[in-house]
């Protein structure tokens, strides 16, 4: 029986689904207009785990995951810069290509980490389903659930009596507390914005046509609307950091709900802790900002990454030392050495596997998974039964211990310069993208330019 904790009910629950075997997940996905660091993709291993992990109990996942690649405010209170607007000023490049540049830095991450992600219409762009955001909006709109401002339409919480029902806040301590910037023409402190109009005089790279005159959707609409439009009004699995709580979750739900009359929106809600370096914030100013790229660049095996992840409970806060993470690349290289000339596989360790199923499915509990790996591996079982049980377990581990394999991650200077001539391409200087094709070349990388974009391998 696998058991979760889930954020709505604040208590370790066992899983039904609402049709099983089959299960459906929406994961919040990342917002591309900067690198994602390796505390973004800490979160993105616990749901592949997760994921994993219902698998491995027989449910048939249906996930999926957005791509927020449509502005939204760098604050959670509707105000201050848009997000990929600022990214495209500060790498000098159109909006859409910061998208581009950093969806393929994401999936890059992705990869290097063992991650699957959703593919085809299951991975789900913010800008290719604004009408329906538009139709969700306008749906509240007729319910009674809106108002204008100057500058948008906003969801009036206070007509959503259940509004604090996922984040347990007190609204008076918040509105005590007022850290949250007021914007002119909001009704109540907590009320957000579901559609903001484009400021006049100015032109944005990203707007669209609306009911309402030319703007763009606040953040939380799109994933109601894509949510909804791939699993329907009322979900299994909805995942996200535990900073999702307090505003953007609590919106989806009251938008969601208030919108369909389904409750809940989605049944369990699951959300990871932060990772923190040497027990300060990972940021740029303070020099302690890491991409997956800049292990690899150090000479640590991704995998490596993924082991140390999986020493800490997905609940708990997460402290990152490259002490901690050489630790783990040697505990990662025993782990392949020790196991590389075990027999073929034959009937497994139905006591270890009894006893890993039940950690897993004791909320994830993935460091004592790993503790049982290690039983097993120096129990006295013949190496033919132990490579079994092993496979078993790395169907959930995903750390590949059997896999050939050789990492072919493109460098991100690569990618860079693959961003330039794509550049070049599009204003059709088709000598200086030549140019950077032969450089690219030199490097040891090939591109080729399909209808989806330009393809880059290791020659
Ligand atoms: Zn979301």
């Amino acid at each position: 029986m696998f058991k979760i904790y889930n954020t709505l009910t604040r208590s370790v629950e066992e899983f039904k689904p609402i049709n099983p075997p089959n299960v459906g997940m929406y994961s919040c996905g990342p917002t591309v207009y900067d690198f994602q660091h390796i505390g973004h993709m800490r979160r993105y291993v616990g749901d592949d785990i997760l994921i994993r992990v219902l698998k491995y109990n027989g449910f048939k996942l249906h996930h999926v995951m957005n791509i927020t690649d449509v502005g939204h405010l760098v604050s959670d209170s509707d105000t201050g810069e848009d997000k990929m607007e600022k990214g495209a000023k500060k790498f000098g490049m159109s909006v859409w290509d910061i998208a581009k540049k950093f969806e393929e830095q994401f999936k890059n991450s992705c990869k290097a980490l063992n991650i699957n992600l959703p593919t085809g219409t299951n991975l789900m762009h913010a800008t290719d389903y604004i009408p329906e955001q538009i139709a969700l909006v306008k749906k509240l709109e007729e319910k009674g659930y809106t108002y204008k401002t100057e500058d948008g339409i906003y969801f009036n919480t206070s007509k959503f009596p259940d509004y604090f029902k996922l984040s347990r806040q007190d609204p008076e301590e918040l509105k005590k507390g007022a850290r949250v910037e007021f914007i002119e023409g909001k009704k109540n402190i907590s009320d957000f914005a579901l559609w903001k109009l484009s400021p006049k005089g100015e032109s944005r790279q990203m707007e669209w046509e609306s009911p309402w005159g030319v703007g763009f959707p606040g953040w939380h609409i799109e994933c109601s609307a894509m949510s909804m439009k791939a699993l329907g009004n009322h979900f299994d699995i909805h995942t996200g950091g535990i900073d999702h709580i307090n505003i953007h979750h609590t919106n989806e739900i009251a938008q969601s709900e208030a919108a369909t009359d389904k409750v809940p929106f989605s049944k369990f809600w699951v959300h990871h802790n932060f990772l923190i370096v040497n027990g300060e914030k990972m940021s740029k100013s303070l020099n302690n900002f890491y991409t997956v790229q800049d292990m690899i660049n150090k000479g640590y095996d991704p995998l490596a990454l993924r082991y140390l992840y999986l020493q800490t409970h997905y609940r708990q806060e997460m402290n990152f030392t490259w002490e901690s993470l050489s630790g783990a690349q040697s505990a990662y290289k025993k782990l392949i050495n020790d196991t590389k000339n075990w027999d073929l596989p034959k009937v497994g360790c139905a006591e270890f596997e009894e006893r890993f199923l039940n950690a897993v499915n004791d909320d994830l509990n993935m460091s004592k998974a790993l503790a049982i790996m290690w039983e097993l591996i120096k129990s006295d079982y013949p190496s033919s039964a132990k490579s079994q049980t092993l496979r078993r377990f790395d169907l959930v581990l995903g750390l590949e211990i059997f896999a050939e394999r050789k990492i072919e991650i493109i460098p991100q200077n690569i990618l860079d310069f693959v961003s330039e001539r794509e550049g070049f391409r599009k204003v059709g200087d088709f000598r200086a993208s030549d140019e950077m094709r032969k450089k690219i070349r030199d490097l040891g990388y090939d591109i080729q330019d399909t209808k989806e974009g330009p393809v880059v391998t290791k020659i």
